[in-house]
C-alpha cells in the first residue's frame, strides 16, 4: 500500500483497546461488513456484534466487538465500542461458557425468559470465538 494510513482508534467505556496507524480496517457496520481504506468518504455508521479486522503491512488483527459507533473522517477512523477485546485478550473458556448459558436459555426457553438478551448473548460469545479462530 501507499505511505498514506488510516488512524485507528477503538475506545470501549473501559478503555483505549486499540489505537495504531494501519492500512486497512474491516468493520461490522450495522447493515454489513464496511472496508475502510485511506481516503474513505466521510462516514458515521452504527456498529454491529462482530469481528473487526485491521490490515497492516500484511498482517491482519481481529478483535471482537459488540456494537457502538464509527466516525470516518480525514483518515482517522474512531470507534465507539460498548466493548472490544483483542483476541489475545479474550478468555476462550468464559466465551464457551457464555455461549452455553445463551443455548441452554434458548433451548428451554419459557415465557417469561428475556429471549433478545440470550440471543445477543450468544451472538457476543460466538463473535469472540470466531475473532481467536474456536468458533
Ligand atoms: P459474560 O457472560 O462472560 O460476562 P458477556 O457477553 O455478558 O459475557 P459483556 O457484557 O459483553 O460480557 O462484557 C463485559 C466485560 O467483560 C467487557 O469489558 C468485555 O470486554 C469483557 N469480556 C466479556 N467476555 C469476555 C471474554 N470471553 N474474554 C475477555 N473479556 C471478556
Amino acid at each position: 500500500m501507499a505511505d498514506k494510513n488510516l488512524d485507528v482508534e477503538i475506545v470501549t467505556p473501559e478503555r483505549v483497546v486499540f489505537r495504531e496507524p494501519v492500512d486497512f480496517v474491516v468493520v461490522p457496520g450495522i447493515e454489513g461488513y464496511l472496508g475502510i481504506l485511506p481516503m474513505h468518504a466521510p462516514i458515521v455508521s452504527g456498529l454491529n456484534i462482530g469481528v473487526l479486522k485491521v490490515i497492516n503491512k500484511g498482517k491482519e488483527t481481529k478483535l471482537a466487538i459488540s456494537g457502538g459507533f464509527m466516525e470516518v473522517n480525514k483518515d482517522k477512523v474512531v470507534i465507539l465500542a460498548d466493548t472490544a477485546e483483542s483476541s489475545d485478550e479474550i478468555d476462550v473458556e468464559r466465551a464457551k461458557a457464555a455461549r452455553e448459558r445463551a443455548q441452554n436459555r434458548l433451548a428451554n426457553r419459557t415465557h417469561d425468559i428475556d429471549v433478545i438478551r440470550a440471543e445477543m448473548a450468544l451472538r457476543r460469545a460466538l463473535t469472540r470465538l470466531k475473532a481467536v479462530g474456536r468458533e
